[in-house]
């Protein structure tokens, strides 16, 4: 940022209250600081929250307005639609540095110190008061709700042994300060927020309207400056009883995530997400077919009734779910000496482990096993993936082949340059295959072979056989 107080680099900040008042530094709350900061990013045309996909036109314009009008904020989503990572690149709308006390745990502003250690050393030491430099990261705090979370957790607790002692009940140094108090002048993020009791509600409510609080029967003034941002999965938001009304009413947007909408989105999120892996000079290649097989896989899933769609099915799940598939395909690079990592359709078995975890399967359809609903519903995304690329009438020959009596077999450990005598062999086959996209190498090759096949056997136009992940295919 241009602005650097003082004028200066770092290292020519103000280290007083004296030098600070001089420089003319003025501080600010954390509401005021981030909606100028997002004023200026609107002005200079740069993008808020970049690198969160599919939320250009939902997401992301609400959460403008909240911060333009200094709201505080519900993110009410199932589970993996970025509400973690929307919450935490609101970091990104505070200053690179802002001065507090040097040695406060609450970061106190040195112009309006709200701990009494620092009232009093402000008194005493006047324009000699030090000063350090905060960077944003440490203006963030965060909490996972859960039924233990306590108000000693999130605002403090009194030592009674200090108040014993005959010390003012308001007197901060029988105060041990929590995580809210410990976000003064930052973000504070609450997740899961349905999931606190309802007298840490009480607490939490009593911190946000009135800046006091109780902690065990002593009321504390605490005028922490503190944006506080809250997540929760919807039904748990808007179950009966589950949070306290006066609470809910101090949240003054609720904004709505959702997961992708389009597979071109999912995908961009994958490719976003997924880890650059050394692969030990091998060449890694995921066709697009088969990255769309992974995202429609996701998309099936969540149209699915005998999965639970309260608690959602995360782009998490396209993401291990692709990561698995190349691990698949590694090892057969690696053991078969290949020098391309291409995963194919043999590979999909490779999902069930990573896809399990991820999704409720509903009561009613537990007879129905969890194995059983994976294999359905990638079956569905092969079909998919398949019917936007052929026609059925367009393969006859390679049908026509099959029913004169030949038969195939494909696997997940069967070399790609095996799969090149079945695109000479077979009519029709290198056409469909070329129609998969540029006809490169043996082992997109192997892939598209596989994805003709099986898309042929899931229209019932072929049979297949299967011993684990080796496929045999006939008329
Ligand atoms: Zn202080």
């Amino acid at each position: 940022m241009s602005e650097e107080p003082g004028g200066g680099t770092e290292s020519d900040r103000p280290r007083t209250l004296g030098a600070l008042r001089a420089s003319g530094y003025a501080t600010c709350s954390v509401r005021e600081e981030m909606r100028r900061n997002l004023l200026g990013m609107l002005a200079r045309g740069e993008r808020l929250l970049p690198g969160i996909i599919g939320f250009d036109t939902s997401v992301i314009p609400e959460v403008e307005n909240a911060l333009l009008a200094g709201h505080h904020m519900v993110f009410l989503g199932e589970r993996g639609q970025a509400k973690s990572r929307i919450i935490r690149g609101l970091t990104a709308l505070l200053d690179p540095a802002v001065p507090a006390v040097r040695g406060c745990a609450l970061h106190d502003d040195p112009f309006r110190p709200i701990c009494r250690a620092c009232r009093q050393r402000a008194a005493a030491e006047g324009d000699a008061l030090e000063i350090e430099w905060i960077a944003p990261r440490a203006r963030y705090g965060e909490k996972l709700a859960t039924p233990d979370t306590s108000i000693a957790d999130l605002i403090g607790e009194v030592d009674p042994i200090k108040v014993a002692e005959g010390r003012y009940l308001a007197d901060e140094d029988t105060i041990h300060y929590g995580l809210i108090p410990r976000s003064h002048r930052g973000i504070f993020a609450i997740n899961e927020l349905p999931d606190l009791t309802e007298k840490v509600q009480v607490g939490l409510f009593n911190l946000m309207e009135e800046k006091d609080v109780q902690i065990k029967g002593y009321r504390i003034m605490l005028p922490v400056d503190v944006v506080i941002v809250a997540s929760a999965n919807p039904e748990d938001y808007t179950s009966r009883g589950r949070i306290i009304t006066p609470l809910k009413d101090r949240f003054d947007v609720q904004i709505r995530t959702h997961y992708p909408r389009t597979l071109a989105d999912e995908l961009a999120i994958m490719d976003q997400e997924l880890p650059v892996l050394d692969h030990a000079g091998r060449a890694v290649h995921v066709p697009d077919f088969v990255k769309e097989v992974v995202a429609q896989f996701t998309f099936e899933a969540r149209a699915c009734p005998e999965i639970n769609q309260s608690s959602g099915v995360s782009v998490r799940v396209t993401i291990n779910n692709c990561e698995s598939l190349l691990s698949n395909a590694e090892k057969r690079a690696v053991r078969l000496g290949e020098t391309e990592i291409v995963p194919r359709m043999t590979d999909l078995h490779a999902l069930y482990a990573s896809t399990a975890g991820k999704i409720e399967v509903e009561y009613a359809a537990e007879e129905r096993s969890e194995a059983e609903i994976i294999e359905r519903l990638l079956n569905r995304a092969v079909l998919a993936v398949f019917d936007q690329r052929f026609k059925l009438e367009d393969l006859t020959p390679i049908v026509a082949h099959f029913e004169a009596g030949w038969g195939v077999e494909v696997s997940d450990v069967m070399p790609a340059e095996d799969y090149l005598e079945g695109v000479q062999a077979i009519p029709g086959l290198r056409d469909a295959v070329r129609r998969l996209g540029p006809f490169e190498s043996p082992g997109f090759i192997a892939a598209a072979t596989e994805l003709v096949l099986e898309g042929l056997h899931l229209h019932q136009k072929l049979n297949r056989d299967s011993e684990g992940a080796r496929w045999s295919y006939k008329a």
